[in-house]
């Protein structure tokens, strides 16, 4: 077990990722369950029902499973800053003069390159009719 010895079958590709440190996070079994099902349903749109053929290299799979984890990510990225948008409503006080200030309609959209690939977020934002100006609410999770 271990090293190359886990890659069986594949043919060897150079580049392949030799580093691969886990940074695993505690799931539920209901949360595990449904990645395991999405993994299932990964699987099979890009390989089919008898998944990778026989001359699929390891790094074309690791390759598949990144991408599809940083679009995961990136998902997950827009959807917790939705939420978190979700809870400023009403007003916010002005960090230049500590007015009351109402949240626009419209949020501001924040293209943002992330660690996984660019993201559209969507920031709530304020503005002060005293100091004329707009701002972010709260700390951001931009860090605004
Ligand atoms: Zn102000």
């Amino acid at each position: 077990m271990g090293g190359l010895g886990a890659i069986g079958n594949f043919r060897e590709e150079s580049g392949m990722s030799k580093d691969a440190r886990n940074n695993e996070l505690d799931r539920s079994l209901a949360v595990q369950a449904q990645i395991d099902r999405l993994v299932a349903l990964l699987s099979q749109e890009r390989y089919g029902e008898g998944g990778p053929p026989r001359n699929t290299t390891f790094a074309e799979i690791e390759r598949y499973g990144h991408q599809t984890g940083q679009q995961v990510a990136r998902a997950l990225d827009a959807y917790l800053t939705a939420q978190h948008a979700a809870r400023f409503q009403g007003e916010e006080p002005c960090p230049e003069c500590g007015e009351e200030c109402r949240l626009k309609e419209s949020p501001h959209e924040l293209p943002l390159q992330t660690l996984d690939g660019a993201v559209r977020l969507h920031e709530p934002t304020c503005n002060c009719p005293t100091c004329r100006r707009d701002f972010f609410p709260g700390e951001g999770p931009a860090g605004n």
